[in-house]
């Protein structure tokens, strides 16, 4: 049996889909805001939440710490789950304080090696494995792969998982078929969510799917 090419998908959904430009964000710190935001809602309400804190100039650790909860709840209250949130935001800024990155969170990829801020990051209340690998990817440039539900479903419909494997195993798989390559993570992970936001849903749309010559599951679907 040939040997599964865990690149074709990536080759084949960026010829369709292009360059996807993740993570919209302007600077690392609004990518960890974003990261923490987009936990169970659209990236639309982000958008909307992250405005409302540039607009009150509150758009950085320093500033952030300083909000009351009411007042950072009032403001993200577009991204949903906003008070649970809000404190999320505050322990996430108050790491950074702790690891004297406040001012410059990119500065973060200097205190340690990646499996050990991974550690850290997982550490801090309300991150779980999504969010610290989006924040160790996309705002710290760290090659971790971030897996997601459209990355368990798609890759178990193309018979590339069982689709009930851990986060930790499935993470592993990717980062042990691919080279270790930040880009390639990076916009790898982007091409699944557009794959799966469109196309491979719940109810899949296989006769417009880029992948479905060598999908398993196309036929069936
Ligand atoms: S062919 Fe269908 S089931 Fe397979 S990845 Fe595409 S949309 Fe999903």
């Amino acid at each position: 049996m040939p040997r599964p090419d865990w690149l074709r998908p990536y080759r084949t959904l960026h010829a369709h889909y292009g360059p996807q430009h993740w993570w919209p964000g302007e600077t690392p710190f609004e990518v960890m805001v974003g990261a923490v935001l987009t936990q169970n809602t659209a990236w639309t309400n982000v958008e909307k939440a992250i405005a409302n804190l540039k607009r009150a100039r509150a758009l950085s650790c320093g500033a952030i710490l300083k909000l009351n909860g009411g007042e950072l709840a009032e403001l993200i209250r577009p991204a949903g789950y906003f008070n649970v949130k809000a404190k999320r935001l505050r322990h996430l800024c108050a790491f950074l304080e702790a690891q004297g990155v406040a001012r410059h969170p990119e500065k973060l990829r200097d205190k340690a090696e990646l499996p050990e801020l991974r550690r850290r990051l997982l550490a801090v209340h309300g991150i779980g494995e999504e969010t610290a690998d989006s924040i160790l990817l996309y705002a710290l440039n760290l090659p971790s792969f971030v897996v997601d539900a459209y990355t368990r479903r798609i890759f178990g419909r193309l018979g590339l998982l069982e689709g009930d494997e851990s986060y930790g195993a499935i993470q592993t798989a990717f980062e042990a078929h691919l080279p270790r390559d930040v880009a390639l993570y990076n916009e790898y992970h982007a091409l699944i969510v557009q794959l799966g936001k469109s196309t491979c849903r719940p109810k899949p749309r296989c006769g417009d799917c880029p992948l479905r010559r060598f999908c398993p599951a196309a036929a069936s679907a």
